[in-house]
């Protein structure tokens, strides 16, 4: 079936207007009516071809949430009209350790829901800025929260679970001081799930216009981290800091602010790389500098249940889809509070 999408042609052009092609599903696929996109900054490093190996044309997103509107024979988990998610994985081997441990995301043969190769046409797969997707069965998330909360569970589908399982791993709660570096589409996601976990929260940004309103998201303090001062106050007192950052900086301001076996988990993906940190800063306290990519399937549906359960979703802006490239360049800025979806009904408008 041919659907109306938004997609670039080549690196340096602007996302436009596309028709693309979904396959009919098959027994165990299940077809979704997107009604919801979030815009991750991952997006813009594929489409921009500053990450290697874009293909194009290329059609970002993988903040996908929508409604059921057809199931394969075989399908048992979902019905027509079920509301449901989509996040960054669509396929993997299914055989692996990985996969039998439901860490689908460290597949070596995992499929991501863009720009990874697929049988269907063109060869690769098209994301979420589009108005329909066909998924098999396996990798299509429950979504539990209310209707009119749709258009902001979006982005827990890449941003949500991709802070949610670096806190898991390490812990993060009651007794724990827990740090978020960068206070965009994960970070913001970040403080709100350290928060609800129990944790301390302390959001360390690089804008000093944002700190109000990061202390309404459930911070318990903000540092501006270009202050030396204000970032001295917590040296060795972190059990964790999870560092969503999307530029290379300094890593050494941050590794002397974890305690004793404290641990940098590192989510954000510059297109190049941060300085190599002081390896004094990792051995003379026992520190770890780690990293973590999104979550797998069954962790992703813990945290969906999770944020219904704690009434979280994100705090977002909907665009129409003809505001894609305008909302791409005030990411870029930080000028966003703090995930850009877009409403997939304006597609064809
Ligand atoms: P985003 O909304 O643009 O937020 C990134 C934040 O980092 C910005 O709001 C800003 O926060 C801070 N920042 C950006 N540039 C900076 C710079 N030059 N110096 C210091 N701070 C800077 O991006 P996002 O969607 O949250 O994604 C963040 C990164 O995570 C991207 O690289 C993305 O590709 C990656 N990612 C990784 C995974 C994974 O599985 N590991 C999953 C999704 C995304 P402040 O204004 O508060 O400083
Ligand atoms: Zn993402």
């Amino acid at each position: 079936m041919s659907v109306h999408a938004y997609g670039a042609h080549a690196g340096d052009q602007p996302l436009q207007a596309m028709q693309i092609t979904r396959r009919t599903p098959g027994p165990h696929d299940v077809q979704i009516d997107i009604a919801y996109c979030g815009i991750c900054h991952s997006d813009l490093h594929q489409v921009r071809a500053e990450w290697p190996g874009t293909r194009f044309p290329c059609v970002p997103g993988h903040e996908i949430v929508g409604h059921v509107t057809a199931v394969g024979a075989h399908v048992n988990g979902f019905a027509i009209g079920d509301r449901v998610g989509v996040g960054c994985l669509v396929d993997s081997c299914k055989q692996c350790d990985s996969c039998a441990e439901g860490l689908e995301n460290y597949c070596d043969g995992m499929i991501g829901t863009y720009n990874f190769p697929t049988a269907d046409a063109p060869g690769w797969t098209l994301g979420g800025y589009s108005q329909q997707i066909v998924v098999n069965e396996r990798y299509v998330l429950r979504v539990r929260h209310p209707e009119a909360q749709l258009a902001a569970v979006a982005p827990l589908l890449c941003a949500g679970i991709t802070t949610y399982s670096p806190l898991r791993r390490w812990h993060a709660g009651p007794g724990k001081k827990v740090g978020i570096v960068g206070i965009g589409g994960l970070g913001h996601m970040g403080i709100k799930l350290a928060h609800a976990m129990g944790a301390q929260v302390v959001a360390f940004t690089t804008s000093e216009a944002k700190r109000n309103a990061i202390l309404a998201l459930g911070a318990d303090d903000v540092v501006v981290s270009r202050n030396r001062e204000e970032m001295a106050v917590h040296g060795k007192s972190f059990d964790l800091i999870v560092n969503t950052v999307a530029a290379p900086h300094d890593l050494d301001a941050f590794l002397v602010l974890l305690k004793r076996d404290g641990a940098m988990v590192l989510v954000g993906a510059p297109a190049s790389p941060h300085p190599s940190p002081g390896v004094f800063n990792l051995i003379m306290q026992r520190r770890t500098l780690a990293g973590s990519l999104i979550g797998g399937i069954p962790e992703t549906q813990e945290m969906l249940d999770f944020c219904a359960e704690h009434g979280i979703v994100a705090d977002i802006e909907l665009i129409r889809a003809d505001a894609i490239n305008a909302a791409y360049e005030r990411m870029l800025k930080g000028d966003v509070q703090y995930r850009f979806v877009i409403d997939s009904a304006t597609m064809s408008a």
